[in-house]
């Protein structure tokens, strides 16, 4: 059966946490706004079958970001854990560098129920159980969403505008007529296949901080373990762990193919429990079926614009988790709350055009997206390194005060002469250094360029053909080298 198309101001396509903040703020604001998941209510937000995959870590200032904007302020037992910052640890234990700053450890599947309890409470239509197919087009614009109801009935919503929050493998950015400003696929290079467990254990009196920590969360860094990505131990209350790793393909292929292993993400993730001396007698958390999943996420810049005629993206749809950390969860929280105002601003205005929501790619850049093209520089980088260049690098090429700067996409002027008294032995060690210099350089180009993120539509092409000549070259320089 086919129903008649409804007409709304805004329509959001997913209800995660880009989504419930999206929606919430477009209905803050005023927009008549219909939110669609395919969950049900009491799962809003789940990932996949497996649940809300996630390592749950986020950054204070994200969830600081959502009272300021939104006036919706995160409290226990949303916020689980809370945590000093996190912890990067090299592959020989040797340098423990402490990065991000406050943050929390949460509980995914209540800050689900919260914002999307907050997005109802401000007037947003939510309907559960709605599978999104794909975008309606007409006239090479965004104008609603097609898919399936509850019954399984077609159905066709329409509005002004469409944000997309629909996760890494959106239906309707996929969709979405070919064109300058939304690619419709991500690179496979540029993805990581990560999975996770909720364990429950009992940690030892006096664990080793350098595999657990109750108050900071931890990431080792090593090609052997998690090639092309990183493992992580994250704190969580009540005597349970959140441990997992991350992983690149053809790292992966590479260092199997040089250790004649056939390892797999399932196989990683088990040799890094059973590596860790801290996690004893490990148990499955399997509290709202939650304990263990497996998920894709991207590691490279937001996509070059967040907008399209009609259509306004947040979140893992835009490829917005951090470059070098793979954290999602403080970008969707930043960018869905910018996008629901923002759509919610052009109703009020009557102006839905393309150049009323560029407003939108402005304040995301200036926010948080600016530096995340010089740090997926730095992740492709880091890549072709393997575990003895890393530990050497970390320890001979920068300061600790110089590699946090860079990890937050700044630019540490590194000097050249002290460092090359310092290092420098072998002819890989020596190589490795100058292709750091290059990558700060091309680093420092890319934050400048973004910082002159067009102010219009007009200058975009030009701006995006830099980009992608830059990143192109990076990636043709830099090779996955983890063995
Ligand atoms: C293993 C793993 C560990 C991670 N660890 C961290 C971490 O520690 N810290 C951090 O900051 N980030 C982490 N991330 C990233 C973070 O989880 C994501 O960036 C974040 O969830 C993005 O939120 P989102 O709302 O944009 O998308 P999603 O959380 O993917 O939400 C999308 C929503 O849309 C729904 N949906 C999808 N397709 C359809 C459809 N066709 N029809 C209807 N509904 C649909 C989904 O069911 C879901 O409810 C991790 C990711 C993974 C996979």
């Amino acid at each position: 059966m086919v129903f008649m198309p409804e007409d709304f101001d805004v329509i959001v396509a997913g209800g995660g946490i880009s989504g419930a903040l999206a929606a919430a703020g477009a209905a803050k604001g005023g927009a008549k706004t219909l939110m669609l998941d395919r969950n049900d209510y009491s799962e809003a937000g789940k990932k996949t079958n497996w649940g809300w995959v996630c390592g749950d870590a986020v950054a204070k200032t994200h969830v600081d970001f959502i009272y300021k904007e939104l006036d919706l302020k995160l409290t226990e037992p949303v916020l689980d854990v809370k945590v000093d910052g996190v912890q990067v640890i090299s592959p020989d234990f040797t340098r423990k560098l402490q990065f991000e700053g406050a943050g929390y450890s949460l509980d995914r599947p209540k800050l689900a129920k919260v914002i999307t309890d907050f997005a109802v409470k401000n007037g947003v239509d939510y309907r559960p159980r709605h599978e999104v197919e794909g975008p309606i087009i007409s006239d090479q614009k965004v104008v609603g969403v097609y898919g399936r109801d509850e019954k399984g009935n077609q159905v066709k919503y329409h509005a002004k505008i469409v944000i997309d929050t629909l996760g890494i493998a959106s239906t309707i950015r996929r969709k979405l007529p070919k064109n300058d400003f939304i690619e419709n696929n991500i690179s496979i290079d540029d993805i990581e296949s990560t999975g996770r467990y909720i364990y429950k254990f009992n940690p030892a009196e006096g664990a080793d901080t350098n595999y657990y920590d109750p108050k900071n969360a931890i990431i080792h860094l090593n090609q052997q373990l998690a090639p092309g990505g990183y493992g992580w131990v994250f704190p969580k209350s009540g005597r349970r762990i959140n441990v997992g790793i991350g992983t690149e393909k053809k790292s992966l292929e590479i260092r199997n193919a040089k250790l004649n292993r056939k390892d797999t993400l399932h196989m990683l993730i088990d040799q890094y429990v059973r590596w860790n001396p801290c996690i004893k007698d490990p148990t499955i958390d399997g509290q709202d079926s939650n304990g263990k999943g497996y998920w894709s996420v991207t590691v490279r810049r937001q996509l070059d614009s967040l907008v399209y005629p009609g259509y306004m993206g947040a979140g893992d749809s835009m490829a917005m988790p951090n470059p070098i950390s793979a954290g999602g969860i403080g970008p969707a929280m930043t960018a869905g709350t910018m996008a629901g105002k923002i759509a919610a601003e052009a109703i009020a205005s009557n102006d839905t055009s393309m150049e009323f929501l560029w407003k939108y790619n402005l304040w995301y850049n200036e926010v948080y997206g600016n530096k995340t093209a010089g740090l997926e520089v730095f992740r492709i980088y880091l890549q072709s390194l393997n575990n003895d260049l890393i530990n050497y690098g970390i320890s001979r090429f920068l300061t600790e005060e110089e590699a946090v700067e860079i990890s937050y996409g700044n630019i540490p002027k590194i000097s050249i002469a002290s460092t090359f008294n310092k290092v420098l032995s072998g002819i890989s060690n020596i190589n490795a250094f100058k292709n750091l210099l290059y990558c700060v350089k091309v680093m420092k180009e890319m934050n400048e360029h973004y910082n002159n993120y067009p102010k219009d539509l007009g200058s975009f092409d030009a701006w995006k053909r830099k980009v992608t000549e830059r990143m192109h070259e990076v990636k043709e320089k830099f090779k996955p080298n983890p063995i």
